[in-house]
């Protein structure tokens, strides 16, 4: 199982996370978070999925319902 390297302290921030910060929630615009391998709205509490390190922000397909 290959681990992946240590990031130097000269970039903190993952790829994904880099990405996240030029995306928003499809549901209400708001920021969106990493959360292990999910991807959370802090505005509005969506949970998206991240596949193969892409982070799929359908608002259909989000856990939370506002019935
Ligand atoms: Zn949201």
């Amino acid at each position: 199982m290959a681990e992946f390297p240590k990031q130097t302290a000269r970039d903190s921030s993952s790829p994904l996370e880099i990405v996240l910060n030029q995306l928003a929630c499809p549901a209400c615009l708001g920021d969106l978070r990493i959360d292990a391998d999910r991807v959370v709205c802090l505005a509005c509490a969506r949970v998206y999925p991240v596949v193969d390190g892409i982070p799929v922000l359908i608002a259909d397909k989000s856990g939370l319902s506002n019935a």
